[in-house]
């Protein structure tokens, strides 16, 4: 089956007692027993529940994983994605990762013993040198947030495996539409499906997907000592939203593309970052791991804070926004927004300045969206 096929069809048909074509809501906490120790496959629905399943099954179809979680939130999934670590153990992370990723990273290291390494990936010199007898895990964001950069999943992969460490990829940003980073050697893949999987902006969730027996059977004893498993409601949601995830993400691509080159022509923008466009410095890289270029975009305005700040507040379009890869366009600032818990060191240290915007381009009309930042940045 095509990955389309897929993201209609994957574990979708959970309805025995009347065949509805779509996937009902079990909105119930608990299950009834038909004697001791005999269930339907359900017992109580932070353990699992069967709107749930059908989500498992659908994300893990897509990733080409074996077996997922959907968790609560994104955080949420990572959270739970560190319980697979312990005291003491090392982990070396991207270092322009998503600023609630750092956020909670500090929190375990300073917390639970952790140690956490920050290295630019694409250095895979400093990843070899960043790895002790103790280094557990390998985490990996790419694209980066904001700053789009590319870091090659495949020769990281290897870097971990050869020194017995896992390799985990935060896909969110381009969805497994675009990258499936468990073909690439990946052990974990993390998510926050509030993003391009549910895509409409209208719930908070996560999902973890693996591809290894152990692994599984750890993941799933750690959602459901945690508690951490994704409302049924909620896992319906992104269930109904990843059914157009295919044409979603050629939309976001199509006008992306032209609004990152728009961008590129104009007088006031200082640098693009875009993978799609040839000058981006890991453009070839892109093209060989990716399936597509994504909806994500960031720029430098050419001028002051109070010029940065007349672009957030002057698009009619675009909202000034956290939060990225529904179908309506978003701009932000992340210095002060999604990155204002980073450590201020790393974010002066990786490139995130003040002059720094972040769009998540929506699937309005392209000539619109153009317009519409063309006027924002007239001054
Ligand atoms: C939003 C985001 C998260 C966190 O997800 P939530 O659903 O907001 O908890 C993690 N990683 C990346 C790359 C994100 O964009």
């Amino acid at each position: 089956m095509q990955l389309q096929t897929k993201t209609i069809h994957a574990g979708v048909n959970k309805d025995s007692a009347y065949n509805s074509i779509i996937t009902p809501i079990y909105q119930t906490s608990t299950f009834r027993f038909e004697d001791i120790g005999t269930t339907k496959g359900y017992d109580y629905t932070r353990t699992g529940n069967p709107t749930r399943t059908a989500l498992e099954e659908n994300i893990a179809a897509l990733e080409g994983g074996t077996c997922a979680r959907v968790i609560a939130s994104g955080m949420a999934a990572i959270t739970v994605t560190l319980h697979f670590f312990k005291s003491g153990d090392n982990i070396i992370c991207t270092n322009d990762c998503y600023g609630g990723t750092e956020r909670l990273l500090r929190l375990y290291s300073e917390t639970f013993g952790f140690e956490i390494t920050y290295v630019d990936m694409k250095d895979h010199e400093a990843i070899q040198k960043a790895i002790q007898p103790k280094t557990k895990a390998i985490w990996i964001e790419t694209p980066s947030n904001p700053l789009l950069n590319i870091y090659d999943i495949k020769a990281i992969c290897e870097i971990a495996h050869n020194n017995n460490a896992l390799a985990i990829v935060d896909n969110t940003f381009l969805s497994p539409v675009n990258q499936r980073p468990l073909e690439l050697g990946a052990d974990i893949v993390v998510h926050s499906t509030t993003k391009y999987l549910n895509g409409h902006s209208d719930v908070v969730g996560g999902a973890i997907v693996v591809n290894q027996p152990q692994l599984a059977e750890k993941l799933h004893y750690l959602v459901n000592a945690l508690g951490q498993g994704e409302a049924p409601f909620d896992a319906w949601l992104v269930l109904r939203g990843i059914k157009t995830l295919v044409p979603r993400m050629k939309a976001h691509e199509v006008n992306a593309n032209a609004v990152a080159r728009s961008l590129a022509k104009n007088k006031n923008v200082l640098k693009v970052n875009y993978p799609g466009l040839e000058t981006h410095p890991q453009h070839e890289l892109a093209k060989k791991q990716q399936f597509g270029f994504g909806g994500m975009i960031s720029f430098e305005v050419n001028g002051d804070i109070g010029k940065v700040n007349k672009v957030l507040t002057s698009t009619k379009i675009f909202s000034l926004a956290e939060s990225l890869g529904g179908i309506e366009s978003l701009i932000c600032h992340p210095a002060t927004m999604t990155h204002a818990s980073m450590d201020p060191a790393l974010k002066a240290k990786v490139g995130i300045n003040e002059r720094l915007i972040r769009l998540s381009v929506g699937i309005e009309d392209t000539n619109d969206l153009i317009q519409d930042l063309e006027q924002a940045l007239l001054f």
